[in-house]
């Protein structure tokens, strides 16, 4: 039934028109073996809820021509672009510490890669886009709630100025996905600057082909670091990045108060950005120990063990390029274990550089951790909404610490003394410039689960989007407070976020 159904669509996405786009697909190119070219199944009745026309005009791509019945089309997985040649990658990956050997793209698809307006590669992929080789058991398909939750956080994160994956359209597909109940199913159209992840090297590492290998790295490191392409030691450097990348990455996930919620190493690019937002949420009263993913009982996730999980992820990227790194296995591993210990530094270095910006510290002492420290512990101890935590403290830089202490309540007076502190710390605290400077880096608006949650269900069971686009309108301006905006920056319940749970993404 359901392959009927798939062949069904294929038939349509072969024979509708398709807008034209240039891809340029080097993937395909370069990369056989690891890959299965495939087609999108299509929707039945696509309808378009949501389309980022800057992100659009960032590919060169005509806004008003995806949102036409040939762009929708595409978008839909019901037309294939002359130039795209849709393929669904291969890879492996550890997920929850356990290796799966086979994952890939069981219900994603590459369109294609284009050249955007800056001469950056980035991909172009379909998500939900119906069954492929890598399915499993799994129907290939995305429901629309989480399609729209993807979308909405890639978004949010982007405009934080954390490397991200982005969404270029949702659409709803008109079929039903079977999940616990029947859902409405959606299609998201991702942009990467590339879907290679640590599961991909892992899963080339584990066919002991070298050869190919070499030609995955190689490709990589013409993507994401072609200043390593002539370096001797290339591997070895390329490793050394992609370690900065995920430490700087973790760090200012951490400073937004974000949890990924899901960290297989099949969900960690080697270009450093954010991907895969599943079971993600922002942490509200601050607590290192915050998991709000229902399948991560263990909190192997959790907020404060996410730099700990990357670096374990790391080490696995390290095995599987060791062949590269050294012919003598001795020293490759040595060398390659040395990559993955340096994480801790340079994750430390990138997470004080984030509090010190969260503070208002413009110079550096060697005193800023324990500063930092102990206002995250009077956070925690005060079950202290870490967002507004931090923003009010930069009104306190300007306006008094009125709002701060009343963020604070009974617990203002435990503040006091570090208050006293940090005014020590740096005299200048208390100019307009350095809350305007801390504003900057401290959002007043971030994704609250509540608002995430009943945005997804006014669009998915009321089909009315207004909701997801005024939150979408407000997340788009995270650092500037706006009176009409105001509820969009209170914290949820205490009830209400002891009960959330996100789902992974299926
Ligand atoms: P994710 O949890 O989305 O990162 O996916 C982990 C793996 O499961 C990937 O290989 C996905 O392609 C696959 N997968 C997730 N959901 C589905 C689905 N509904 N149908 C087929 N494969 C899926
Ligand atoms: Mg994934």
């Amino acid at each position: 039934m359901e392959t009927t159904t798939n062949r069904m669509h294929q038939n349509r996405a072969a024979d509708a028109h398709a807008m034209h786009m240039a891809f340029d697909n080097s993937y395909a190119r370069e990369l056989k073996g690891l890959y299965v070219e495939w087609k999108p199944a299509g929707s039945p009745a696509p309808r378009l809820l949501q389309l980022n026309r800057s992100l659009a005009a960032e590919l060169g791509l005509d806004a008003s021509e995806l949102a036409s019945a040939d762009g929708l089309a595409v978008l839909a997985g019901n037309a294939v672009p002359a130039l795209a040649q849709p393929l669904a990658q291969a890879y492996a990956g550890h997920q929850f510490g356990g290796y799966s050997p086979q994952l890939g793209d069981g219900r994603a698809l590459l369109l294609g890669e284009l050249i955007d307006r800056q001469s950056r590669r980035r991909d172009v992929a379909l998500k939900g886009s119906g069954r492929t080789p890598f399915s499993r058991r799994g129907d290939g398909l995305a429901a629309l709630r989480p399609v729209l939750r993807e979308y909405l956080m890639g978004e949010a994160m982007h405009v934080l100025g954390i490397p991200t994956t982005r969404a270029l359209a949702a659409v709803a597909t008109g079929a039903t996905v079977r999940r616990d109940r029947l859902l409405p199913g959606g299609i998201l159209t991702r942009v990467a600057a590339s879907h290679l992840r640590v599961g991909t090297f892992e899963f080339v590492a584990a066919k002991r082909d070298e050869a190919l290998l070499r030609r995955l790295a190689d490709y990589a490191i013409a993507r994401h670091d072609p200043a390593l392409a002539d370096e001797p030691d290339k591997y070895l450097g390329f490793l050394q990045n992609v370690v900065e990348r995920q430490a700087s990455l973790v760090a200012r996930w951490m400073g937004v108060g974000f949890i990924h919620g899901v960290m297989n190493t099949d969900n960690m690019t080697v270009s450093g950005e954010t991907i895969d937002y599943g079971p993600c949420a922002f942490v509200e009263h601050f607590d290192p120990q915050a998991v709000f993913s229902s399948i991560d009982t263990e909190g192997r996730y959790a907020y404060g063990n996410q730099p700990a999980m990357a670096q374990w992820n790391l080490a696995r990227f390290a095995e599987a390029l060791l062949p590269l790194i050294d012919t003598d296995s001795k020293r490759a591993a040595e060398r390659a274990s040395a990559a993955v210990q340096d994480f801790a530094q340079r994750f430390d270095a990138h997470w004080t550089a984030v509090l010190r910006a969260k503070l208002g510290l413009s110079d550096s002492h060697a005193s800023d951790r324990t500063l930092s420290d102990e206002y995250l512990q009077l956070l925690q101890a005060h079950r202290i909404d870490f967002t507004l935590g931090f923003r009010r403290l930069s009104d306190a830089a300007a306006e008094g610490d009125a709002p701060l202490l009343a963020l604070f309540g009974a617990a203002a007076p435990a503040l006091q003394p570090w208050l006293q502190g940090w005014r020590l710390r740096a005299p200048a605290v208390g100019g307009p410039e350095r809350a305007a400077a801390m504003r900057q880096v401290n959002p007043i608006y971030i994704p609250r689960n509540h608002q995430v949650e009943a945005a997804l269900t006014a669009a998915v069971d009321r089909d009315d989007m207004a909701p997801f686009e005024r939150l979408l309108a407000v997340l788009e301006h995270p650092f500037e407070e706006r009176a009409p905006d105001a509820a969009f920056a209170q914290p949820a319940s205490a009830e209400a976020t002891a009960c959330h749970r996100t789902f992974c993404g299926t």
